[in-house]
């Protein structure tokens, strides 16, 4: 076992410097690297938010278009929920938004706009955890606080040779254990972002570049030619799929919307009338129940599929109009325009494209 070998953190450290991906969350390349200095910790916390289960070429235009809107924690902190779940749309997992901005809160109210450098303190942060708390802690302030992530857990399995399933809770231990034993004594921030980097870039799950890999020698997964096998692979399960029926009710150029519940997938989000199908209902019944209008030439005009951690659904989408904008309880007429100008989840955006290919008909 490795232990807290300081050749390997050098080793690590030095091909960071020179390897490591131009992130708009992280120093310059270039920049110095003595431990003092760091990047700005709300950069940190945007950043790690929007990174949690999300690709980082998929988060760059997001933190950008976000950090234009809400360039600091105050105007963050002020901001109308609505407009950050509209900044967010499309990243998925819409908590991660919400929990952002009142983390924001928090800290502008009781840590005076600057976020803490504890992981004790950065955890009381809504949706900060035990990953995130390390990471801003060590990335944003050099504080000596290990991180676990799916990456880091790969490196370190191989590194170390653990063969066992990594989900276990004893080995979940082991592995928190294992990142605060190795961290160096300065640049800490940068060690563990080399680790996740290394994870995400080198070591990655099928094929790692051992060969290329600047911390090859201090490996017993590939000493041992056992670095594919490690760790195991996760049984694949098949998530419930939830089916739900979508109505583009149109009438009088406009379309009815609805907001859904503050708690729950999706909070606060709009989307076009959606119900659950229902096995033994025609669609048309089921509109006119939920909204309580008569409606007409209801045709089906798309299926959208939607995969998430635990869960997929499928919309099946219709489009259909009403005689008037009467009034509906709970819901609003509006245009497409206005539409476009609402926080939407994924599936109800590739409905909205649907709607104006039905509008341009
Ligand atoms: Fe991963 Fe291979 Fe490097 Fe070991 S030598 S850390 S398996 S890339």
């Amino acid at each position: 076992m490795l232990g807290s070998s300081r050749s390997f953190s050098k080793a690590l450290l030095d091909w960071y410097t020179v390897h490591r991906r131009d992130l708009p969350w992280r120093l310059p390349i270039g920049s110095s690297v003595e431990s003092t200095v760091h990047p700005d910790p709300y950069h940190v916390l945007v950043s790690e938010a929007m990174l949690q289960q999300t690709q980082v070429a998929t988060v760059i235009p997001y933190f950008h278009r976000f950090l234009e809107k809400f360039a600091t924690i105050e105007a963050l902190a002020t901001a109308d929920e609505q407009d950050v779940l509209r900044l967010w749309q499309g990243l998925g997992y819409y908590s991660r938004a919400r929990n952002l901005r009142k983390a924001a809160m928090v800290v502008v109210e009781q840590f005076g706009g600057k976020l803490p450098n504890t992981v004790d303190e950065l955890l009381k942060l809504p949706g900060v955890g035990r990953y995130t708390a390390g990471a801003i802690a060590s990335i944003a302030f050099g504080t000596k606080a290990p991180i676990v992530d799916g990456n880091v857990v790969r490196v370190i399995c191989r590194i170390d040779k653990i063969t066992d399933d990594p989900r276990e809770k004893a080995i979940v231990d082991l592995l928190w254990t294992r990142a605060e034993q190795i961290l160096p004594s300065a640049r800490i921030g940068d060690f563990n972002s080399a680790l996740m980097e290394l994870g995400a870039t080198v070591c990655t799950p099928r094929n790692p570049q051992c060969l290329v890999c600047s911390v090859q020698r201090h490996c017993e997964a590939v000493a041992a030619g056992v670095q594919e096998t490690i760790p195991p692979v996760k049984k694949v399960k098949v998530n419930p799929l939830e089916e739900r029926w979508t109505f583009l009710v149109r009438a009088e150029g406009k379309f009815l919307v609805e907001q859904r519940p503050s708690t729950g997938r999706w909070a606060g989000m709009w989307q076009f009338v959606t119900v659950p199908a229902q096995e033994n209902a025609e669609p048309a019944d089921a509109v006119s129940s939920a909204t309580g209008l008569r409606v007409n030439g209801l045709n089906e005009v798309g299926y959208i599929t939607h995969a998430l951690t635990h869960r997929r659904y499928a919309f099946t989408v219709f489009s259909c109009s009403a005689k008037s904008v009467k009034p509906v309880d709970g819901r609003v007429w509006v245009t497409l325009e206005e539409v476009d100008r609402l926080p939407l989840s994924k599936p109800q955006l590739k409905a909205l494209e649907i709607a104006h290919a039905v509008v341009k008909k």
